[in-house]
């Protein structure tokens, strides 16, 4: 396959964006807590920061989005910027598909936060796809970090890498520990 037909498509909380990093800062102000006091080492859901069902963690979530401008002030993975540019230049082609519309009639400033920091972050795309199901949205190579999305897309046989983070470390390879991992597994992939 030439790579220059070959979609990426790249999930950005988790995988280009620090959304547990920011989350933590935002959750120790949320429940006034010291910020040493929330674990780093965090599973889907974040019962170890005290959320006991989906209606708290909708609630932090939708502050940390409305209040605290989520989705415009995560630092960058790591990596991400200079292996997507790589990936970018040598003719793969950078698909973007979040889900991140999730809160009604906050759509056009959760939109602005993402094109805002997509750029300021330097990070290369071609397209922008706001989805829940990412099954629905096509490409050859998915990066994923969430757990429940990287069993959907394999299941319908999808070639799936699992970037890992502290919620998916029970999800079997392929996963990518860093961003020079994804690099080097969407290299072999055309070869
Ligand atoms: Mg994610």
């Amino acid at each position: 396959m030439s790579k220059n037909s070959i979609v990426i498509g790249v999930d950005l909380d988790g995988v280009c964006a620090d959304f547990y990093g920011r989350m933590r800062q935002i959750a120790s102000e949320w429940f006034e807590r010291p910020i040493d006091e929330l674990p780093e080492e965090v599973s889907w859901g974040l019962s170890e920061w005290g959320i006991t069902n989906q209606s708290q963690y909708d609630s932090l979530h939708r502050f940390a989005v409305t209040q605290r401008e989520l989705f415009s002030s995560m630092e960058a993975i790591p990596g991400a910027r200079k292996y997507l540019r790589q990936l970018s230049d040598e003719g793969f082609r950078i698909r973007i598909i979040t889900h991140r519309l999730f809160i009604h009639y906050f759509h056009a400033a959760a939109v602005q936060q993402t094109v805002n920091w997509l750029d300021s972050h330097g990070i290369p795309y071609w397209d922008l796809c706001f989805v829940k199901e990412k099954t629905q949205v096509g490409a050859d190579i998915y990066i994923e970090d969430s757990p429940e999305n990287v069993k959907q897309l394999r299941s319908r046989g999808l070639f799936t890498i699992c970037f890992g983070n502290s919620t998916n470390r029970h999800i079997e390879e392929l996963r990518a520990a860093s961003w020079q991992d994804v690099y080097d597994m969407a290299k072999a992939f055309v070869t």
